[in-house]
Order: structure tokens, then sequence, then C-alpha cells
């Protein structure tokens, strides 16, 4: 039988390494609540991230949650449905409301000359997401931002460790929110992580992730608990010990997806971009049905038959959700509709095999001009 492929594989550091970090848990009993792990980890990071501050959170949705909190927000927040429930999500639960902007057909991000049309006098917010590794127009919403004096929150979740024109990704808006959880570039098992510009949002937040405490005797906002544990803290110091060499195999995996697929018709690649240091974290195809003779399910069934797990991935969109109906239009957003109704995110994984990457290949070009099925 031939073993399962799945759509990601999550990084572990060698056993020995983590079982040696959590070691001296043992001795000080001290398992959560901001302990040395959690304060080693965090300042490690932001050397990693290049960023001035970081606060550490159970998770990448958390992060998003409590940033909008602790920016006392009330309108409409400009983002996209092209993106994982979490970015949708952590708007609506904060009161807020999302206005839902086209994604730009190249780069999968919002689409930065839609943004000013949306703008109203209730806007307070955009928050913008780096999508599969490619970040989002970052100069010219800030320009907008400056402009009508909204705040800017990214959601980070693909951009782990990346670079535009040599500066920390995370630099970029007002804060930007990271996810470590298994399945990403970097895992903590689940974790996030807040990048900000203003010292006060931090403080505000390391009280929120627990429950608004603010003192001994005083509760001052009506937080939630989002702390990141010691076990989580020590999977991300030994898990960043070997982020770089794993971003280096992803690459060439990517590099071969892309001689196997490149110029096919009906098939569009995801193109790096000019300045950006990437982190490769997903591999998304778009399949157009007329040119390559096959849809994007069709591919879908065909690898899922080999034993491939391939992942319809933003699809739906966030604005089609069922918990949503007939709230939003998502003929507004035509380019994101268009896509997400015809990408496909193949696998890949820092271990993944070249071979295995070949046979992926070779299973999809099987399918070309309705070859097969
Ligand atoms: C993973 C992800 C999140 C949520 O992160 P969690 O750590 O799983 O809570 C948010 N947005 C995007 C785009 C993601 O991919």
């Amino acid at each position: 039988m031939q073993k399962k492929i799945m759509v990601t594989q999550s990084s572990m550091p060698p056993f020995e390494e983590y079982i040696k970090e959590v070691g001296d848990l043992w001795e000080s009993h001290w398992l959560t609540n901001m302990g040395e792990k959690h304060r080693k980890f965090q300042s490690v990071l932001e050397g990693y991230l290049e960023v001035p501050n970081i606060e550490l959170l159970t998770n990448g949705h958390m992060a998003l949650e409590l940033t909008l909190q602790a920016m006392n927000l009330q309108g409409e927040v400009i983002t996209t449905p092209f993106t994982f429930a979490s970015t949708t999500h952590a708007i609506v639960r904060n009161g807020l409301t999302p206005v839902f902007c086209d994604i730009n057909s190249e780069t999968y991000t919002i689409d930065a000359n839609k943004i000013e049309e949306l703008i109203t006098d209730r806007t307070c917010a955009i928050m913008p997401v780096h999508v599969y590794g490619n970040i989002c127009d970052v100069e010219k919403i800030e320009r907008i931002a400056k402009k009508y004096e909204l705040k800017v929150i990214y959601d980070a979740a693909h951009s782990f460790g990346e670079k535009y024109k040599g500066v920390g990704i995370g630099n970029y808006g007002d804060a930007s929110c990271f996810s470590f959880h298994a399945t990403k570039v970097f895992n903590t098992i689940e974790g996030g992580a807040v990048s900000y510009k203003d010292p006060n949002l931090g403080n505000l937040i390391y009280e929120l992730k627990n429950f608004g405490i603010h003192g001994p005797e005083e509760v001052s906002a009506v937080g939630a608990n989002a702390k990141m544990n010691e076990f989580c803290a020590a999977m991300g110091l030994c898990n960043l010990r070997h982020v770089d060499e794993e971003i280096a195999k992803r690459k060439n995996i990517v590099e071969r997806y892309r001689s196997n697929l490149e110029g096919i018709k009906g098939i569009k690649l995801n193109n790096l971009q000019d300045g950006v240091q990437s982190n490769y974290a997903y591999f998304p195809v778009v399949f157009e049905e007329k040119e390559f003779g096959a849809s994007r399910e069709e591919v879908f069934r065909e690898l899922e038959k080999n034993d491939i797990y391939a992942r319809k991935y933003f699809y739906p969109l966030t604005n089609t959700f069922s918990c949503f109906q007939g709230i939003y239009d998502v003929n507004q957003t035509p380019v994101a509709l268009h896509i997400s109704k015809r990408v496909l995110t193949l696998p890949l994984y820092a271990d993944l095999a070249l071979d295995d990457v070949d046979r992926i290949c070779h299973i999809i070009l099987g399918l070309k001009d309705g070859k097969k099925s």
C-alpha cells in the first residue's frame, strides 16, 4: 500500500531536544502564567522576527480577537473573504462589522486599489491578510490608513519569518497577528503572537489574555484566557532552532513543483514577489477547467484516489458561510469567488520527498485535456 500524503505534516524537533527543554519544568512546577519558557521564547522570537514587541497567545485567533478588543474599536472593518474563518470571526465576535473587499488576482491578498471606495464614516480599521506567504501591498495600505486615520491589523498567520524590503513583516501596520498552529510553517503545537508598535496596546493585550487582571486586587477589563503555556513555549524554543533549515527545504520543494508544472496551459502558479523574503508556506495552484481540461474538483478527487490529500484553501469564502447566511453579498468579491472555486493547495512540508512531488505532478498532468476520468 502506498503511504498517505497529507497536505501538511507538523514540524517537530528531535525528541531528546524537547525533553531536555521541558526538563526544568519538573523542577519548577511552573506550567503556565508567563513562566520562564514564556519569557525566554518571547524575547528570542522578537529577535527572530526583528520586531520591537510581541505578546504570546494560545493561538492566532486569540491574537486577532484580543488585538481588536484592545483597540476598543467600533463600526466597520475592511477585510477580505479569502481567508480562514478566524479573520472574519474575530471581527464579528468583537461586535464589529466586516466589510469585504475583493482580492488581487495575482497575490490573492486584498486589492488595495479597491479599499478606498469601501471607506465610510463608520470605518475604523483595515484587517488585511497575507495569503500563502504572499505579502499585501503594505505601502499602499499604510498610505490609505494614514489618510483616513484607520488602524491596520494584519492577519499574518501565513507569513511567519517573512521580510519585505529587508524589514520583518511584523513591523507593518499597528499590529500583526501570527499563528503557530501545528499546520503552519512554524508551530508551538497551538500558539500565536501579536507584534505591535504601541507599548500601551501590548500592556492591554497582556492583561486581556489573563482575564483582564490588572493587579492582585484589580480586574480592569473583560478579558479572556489566552495565555501560552510553558510546554508550548518550550516547543517554540525548539522549533525555532530548526525553522530556517525547514524553510530552505520548503523552497526546494516549491521549486520542484514549479519545474514540473510551469508553463502548462490552464494552470496558474503563485509567483514570488519582488522584495519579499518568502517562507514558502503554501503551494497554491489555480485550475482553469476550459484550458486545462480538468476541474479543480477532478484534480482533488484524482489525488485523493491516490491517497494524496490536497486542500481547497480558501474555500468556501467566509462571506458565504452558513452562519452568515443572507448577510453578505458574495458578488461584491468576484475575484475571490473565482479563485476560491479553482484553487488547490498541494501538499507541502519540509520532509516531503522530491520523488513524491514528481508523483503528485504526474498524477495532475495525467488529467490534462481530459485524458483520464
Ligand atoms: C491559521 C490561521 C488563523 C488562526 O490561527 P490559529 O492559530 O489556528 O488560531 C487565522 N488566519 C489565518 C489566515 C490562518 O491561516
